[in-house]
């Protein structure tokens, strides 16, 4: 079906790309004014990361929040913003994966205050207006102007230590915004040259990662995949996502959900998209591109399949009865039975 009309929002967003770009944070933290930034990590690696950003900024830093958890649960939430207040932070630094970045866009929507994301995975979040809480055990998602990340700085030489699974992971859950923008009712000229784009990059650069983490040429366009991938995540809102999301209010891993689920989605909606199956097709090099997506979960070193990553089968009821409220119809309607197959075929 040829895009009959559209809608293309344009945010306003900086994004600086080199090796060693982190030096420059000094320089664009300047430029958005900030004298007080909180730099917001995960525990662990991100720490370390925390530490040398925090001398990079020097004076212009109000200290290291390392307390990042997946899925931003509402307590970690608010210990963030109780850090921001607490340290009269007038700023944000979120160095990390999609775990810091949505905490310091959940102290951001309470605060206004900008953020300068320094992405270090592949998840893509540092380019949207999206943000997400958990509370028990469902997330809620919304979009807020106020939490897309002013500036992004991607720096290919952070992501060199970047575990494989955590690179095959993040990457396929970037694949999974790609995919679902090809079929989504949102789509743009824009959004379909940015999915194709990226999958070609990350089709040729992500097993190369995976292979080999220290390929600085690989890891280079992987971040530039990341980045495209990302922008078109605005319109990814189809199966793919609300299973994921469902799945990560059951508190399992996020993009290794939407890794393991990825192929069985794209089969189950490639039957009725065809010109998304012809895009996906040219961006793969395949005739068959849900058996490439496929192919390509299979060669890399993540859980394969639901019971995997700990989805308990006794769920698959409430997820089919959450996904099936939503009434999706694009590119196909879903109904709970198909749910529970989906399910069962990625268990
Ligand atoms: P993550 O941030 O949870 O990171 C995964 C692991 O990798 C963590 O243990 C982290 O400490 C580690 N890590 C990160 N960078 C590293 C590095 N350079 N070296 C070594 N270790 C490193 O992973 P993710 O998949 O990027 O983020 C998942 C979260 O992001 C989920 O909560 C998901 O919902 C959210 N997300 C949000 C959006 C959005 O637009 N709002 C988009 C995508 C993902």
């Amino acid at each position: 079906m040829p895009i009959a009309a559209f809608t293309h929002d344009v945010l306003p967003q900086r994004v600086v790309f080199a090796a060693g770009a982190l030096a420059r944070l000094g320089e664009e933290t300047e430029r958005l004014g900030l004298s007080r930034a909180l730099v917001v990590a995960t525990p662990g690696s991100g720490e370390r990361l925390g530490q040398k950003i925090l001398e990079i900024l020097g004076a212009r830093a109000a200290g290291l929040h390392a307390q990042a958890v997946i899925h931003v649960p509402k307590a970690i939430a608010e210990a963030g913003l109780a850090a921001a207040r607490g340290a009269r932070a007038d700023g944000l630094v979120a160095a990390g994966g999609g775990s810091a970045i949505g905490l310091a866009k959940a102290i951001a929507r309470e605060t206004g205050l900008p953020i300068v994301a320094i992405p270090t995975t592949y998840s893509g979040s540092e380019t949207t207006s999206i943000f997400g809480i958990t509370d028990g055990a469902r997330k809620v998602t919304g979009r807020d102007a106020k939490v897309m990340p002013r500036t992004i700085i991607y720096d290919p030489e952070l992501t060199l230590g970047l575990p494989a699974a955590v690179s095959a992971a993040s990457g396929m859950n970037a694949i999974a915004h790609c995919v679902e923008s090809f079929w989504a009712d949102g789509r743009t000229p824009v959004t379909l040259a940015l999915a194709s784009e990226a999958m070609r990059r990350f089709a040729k650069n992500l097993p190369a990662v995976v292979a080999n983490g220290a390929d600085r040429d690989a890891r280079g366009e992987c971040l530039i995949a990341a980045w495209l991938s990302g922008t078109v995540l605005s319109v990814s809102n189809g199966l793919q996502h609300k299973l994921a999301h469902v799945l990560g209010g059951l508190g399992l891993p996020h993009a290794e959900a939407h890794a393991v689920i990825l192929p069985h989605v794209t089969r189950f909606n490639l039957a009725a998209a065809p010109e998304a199956k012809a895009r996906l097709a040219e961006a793969l090099g395949s005739g068959d591109p849900a058996a490439a997506v496929a192919a390509m979960l299979k060669q890399f070193p993540i859980p394969q399949r639901l019971r995997d990553i700990g989805f308990d089968a006794g769920k698959a009821e409430f997820v089919a009865g959450e996904i099936a409220a939503q009434a999706i119809k694009s590119p196909r309607p879903v109904s709970a039975a198909e749910v529970r197959e989906l399910l069962q075929s990625a268990y």
